[in-house]
């Protein structure tokens, strides 16, 4: 390991509501004024350290939120948008998705010299936004349970006549010969 502390001069991210946060979605009570204000960034993903068996973070976290403080309480509100990738849970193949929580929300009660964390909970959010079956598509075929072949890339022999009445009701689907996206 390379100690390397030096601040960076490289560093020149300058959205105009963006703040410079370096680690996770800190709010500082104080700097909320009456009015209330907009943040907005990404957080990314050592910052979120999303741990979820069968999901990989592909991006940060991109966040658009208002906070504002009403009668001692901090209340956020907002979008989230996360791109991962996930395990198909039919074809077992992994593919990329966008996680979107359309109505974030976030209440606390807070004191004037306060500093709040989001980061866990925007965690929390994304992870309970995740699909309990997630599919790479709706029409996915999954595999084939008998030769374990991906029927989304071709077709197996095994099917007909195997016994399971619910094959050969797939098979008199007659279902398109190219279908692919
Ligand atoms: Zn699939
Ligand atoms: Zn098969």
């Amino acid at each position: 390991m390379i100690g390397n502390e030096a601040p960076s001069p490289l560093e020149t991210k300058s959205s105009p509501t963006a703040r410079e946060i370096p680690m996770g979605l800190i709010i500082e009570v104080q700097k909320i004024p009456p009015a209330g204000m907009r943040i907005s960034g990404t957080l990314g993903p050592d910052e979120l350290d999303l741990e979820c068996e069968g999901v990989t973070m592909a991006g940060g976290l991109a966040y658009d939120l208002s906070v504002e403080v009403v009668s001692g309480e901090l209340i956020v509100r907002g979008r989230l948008r996360m791109p991962l990738e996930l395990i198909c849970s039919r074809c077992l193949s992994v593919f990329e998705t966008e996680i979107s929580v359309d109505r974030y929300s976030f209440s606390q009660a807070v004191k004037e010299l306060e500093i709040i964390d989001l980061t866990a909970n925007l965690r929390e959010d994304i992870i309970v936004a995740l699909p309990i079956k997630p599919l790479c598509a709706q029409k996915c075929k999954g595999i084939c349970a008998y030769c374990g072949k991906d029927l989304n890339l071709e077709r197996c022999s095994c099917a007909p006549g195997s016994g399971d009445a619910r094959w050969s009701a797939l098979e008199e689907l007659k279902l398109p010969p190219e279908n692919k996206e």
